[in-house]
């Protein structure tokens, strides 16, 4: 179902942003192994319109920002905290929901210190580093298929071996 999250997280910065939609972010990540390749890419979207339902939400990999702190001091630390929640969304994908029982997905300073975004994910769950993503925005297999690997070979017992 991660697709249907990206999918979604798409739509809603193409429904809000229309044209004015902004890639804050690029991730974009590769792992091989002697049968498959695999690539990552994880973009993050940034769009904003006048009265968000909260000040800013975010959901996967899309961060809504109400227009009206665009530009202000507080937008760097807002999206600085939104980022978080785009890092709970990789790292979960759709368990994030029910995450929020168990683990403290949200936390917000009482008084926020709008010029230091570093202290804007506070006690925020954040994954620990050797977390596996369980989302990414889009991947994209190559397996090495036995046969692919036959047709190469130059000496069909030994790939089969091989393989
Ligand atoms: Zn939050």
């Amino acid at each position: 179902m991660g697709w249907l999250m990206s999918v979604l997280s798409f739509l809603m910065a193409l429904w809000i942003g229309g044209t004015d939609v902004a890639v804050s972010h690029w991730e974009i990540g590769v792992e091989v192994t002697p049968v498959r390749l695999t690539a990552y890419l994880d973009p993050v979207f940034l769009v904003s319109s006048p009265g968000a339902p909260a000040t800013a939400c975010t959901f996967g990999s899309t961060i809504w920002l109400d227009s009206r702190i665009v530009g202000t001091d507080r937008e760097a630390f807002i999206v600085a905290h939104e980022l978080g929640h785009v890092e709970q969304f990789h790292a979960l994908g759709w368990l994030w929901y029910p995450a929020t029982v168990v683990l403290p997905m949200e936390w917000w300073p009482r008084e926020p210190e709008w010029s230091e975004p570093s202290k804007a994910r506070g006690e925020m769950w954040k994954p620990p580093a050797w977390w596996p993503k369980r989302w990414h925005f889009l991947r994209l297999e190559l397996r090495f298929g036995k046969g692919k690997r036959t047709r190469l070979g130059l000496d069909r017992n030994q790939d089969d071996r091989v393989v």
